[in-house]
């Protein structure tokens, strides 16, 4: 169920629901879901980069979109550029290569440019895409490194557009309902938040597994999950890190990062545990301990099946599955069409790649690391 289809749902039907837990739930869904404002048009989206993401997520999501629409992609391959045209519907000239992707400057259809490159492109395409006029929505993570995060959002601010980051679980039911539970102290002030991501990455040969193009390993993949749930859960910003790194295939994994575990402390005395892997299956979860109780994630991070849970059987945390990428998108579309700051912006994405140097700083240096503000 989309959020509008689930708000107007809750307009009809409040007050049976309100006395059960479904009910309760449901209450807090309106909280959450934004109020379908009506449609005075839709932005123009250009997908640079035609991979997995754009192919089975993005482009599908943009079908679906409310405020956004796909007039444009950006692709180094002919052939995918007749099978994009011919699926979307898109005329020769809205076909750009990654040397003619300039060009956009010219083509007023395009408000919104989609990075959806690997993370080593995510900087040269933001600058392109800002130096053209365009907003820029660029996956996640940000870039790959913090230097880069302020290069883009320095290009942005000059160009006066906005930059979005894909940070698609800050716009999710669940994830908004936990950041609600840890705001609001249901559970008491969160004292530790536990929080792992990882898979068992398989193609030796791919961009992933390449430091230049992927920044790094299974933590800027997917351990910036942990780390955003628990900067969002805490509220806080992490002043110190200390991290440990294991490798068991130093072959596979001789330009990037394999397994992390790392531990943080935030300002308040708050501290939190996290597991990043590309070795294994079956860490996507978090678990934030309050004073009064816990709640948590798992599934955590992925597209659909996730799962919340509390220790009070009073109080709930199930919400229905949502597209993340129609929410996410519709989002940044309505906030520049009403001249709105979007979050989560450039600023999010450095504060990640802030804490990720940490990580990496402490793992060379075996030490205790300070994030960097
Ligand atoms: P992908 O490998 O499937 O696609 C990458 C695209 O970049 C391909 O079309 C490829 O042709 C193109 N490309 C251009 N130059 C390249 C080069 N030199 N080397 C390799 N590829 C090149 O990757 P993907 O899974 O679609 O990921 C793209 C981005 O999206 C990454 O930044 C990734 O972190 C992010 N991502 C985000 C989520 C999410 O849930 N938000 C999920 C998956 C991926």
């Amino acid at each position: 169920m989309e959020p509008a289809a689930s708000f107007s749902l809750m307009k009809t039907t409040r007050r049976p629901f309100i006395k059960t837990a479904v009910g309760a739930s449901l209450a807090t869904l309106a909280a959450h879901a934004d109020v379908p404002p009506p449609v005075t048009r839709k932005l123009g989206w250009a997908l640079v980069g035609l991979g997995s993401l754009s192919t089975h997520q993005i482009a599908p999501a943009l079908e679906k979109s409310r405020h956004g629409k796909l007039v444009a992609v950006v692709t180094g391959s002919p052939g995918k550029g007749v099978q994009w045209r011919e699926k979307y519907g898109l005329a020769e000239d809205k076909v750009y290569t990654y040397e003619t992707f300039d060009r956009i400057i010219d083509d007023p259809s395009i408000d919104v440019v989609y990075i959806v490159l690997h993370n080593g492109m995510h900087h040269e395409f933001t600058l392109r895409a800002a130096k053209a006029g365009k907003h820029v929505f660029c996956e996640k993570p940000m870039a790959n490194s913090a230097n880069e995060c302020r290069e883009m959002i320095a290009a942005c601010e000059a160009a006066k557009r906005q930059l979005g980051i894909g940070y698609r679980c800050q716009r999710e039911l669940h994830h908004r309902e936990a950041m609600r539970f840890a705001r609001e102290k249901v559970f008491g002030p969160i004292q530790h938040v536990d929080a792992g991501f990882g898979f068992a990455i398989g193609d030796p040969t791919q961009w992933r597994l390449r430091k230049k193009l992927a920044g790094g390993g299974a933590m800027m993949d997917v351990g910036v999950y942990a780390l955003q749930a628990c900067r969002y859960l805490t509220g806080e910003e992490p002043v110190e890190v200390v991290a440990l790194e294991t490798k068991t295939d130093p072959v596979k994994f001789a330009e990037v990062d394999e397994t992390i575990a790392w531990s943080m402390r935030f300002p308040s005395g708050a501290t939190a545990s996290c597991l990043t892997t590309y070795h294994f299956n079956g860490r996507d979860d978090f678990t934030a301990y309050g004073t009064k109780g816990r709640f948590g994630m798992r599934p955590a991070y992925g597209y659909t099946g996730l799962t919340g849970w509390t220790s009070d059987p009073k109080i709930p945390f199930t919400f229905p599955q949502t597209d993340h990428f129609v929410t996410e998108m519709d989002a940044f579309s309505l906030a520049i069409i009403e001249g709105k700051p979007f979050e989560p912006s450039g600023a999010e994405g450095l504060r990640d790649l802030l804490v990720v140097e940490a990580v990496y700083r402490s793992i060379a240096s075996g030490k205790k690391e300070t994030v960097e503000s």
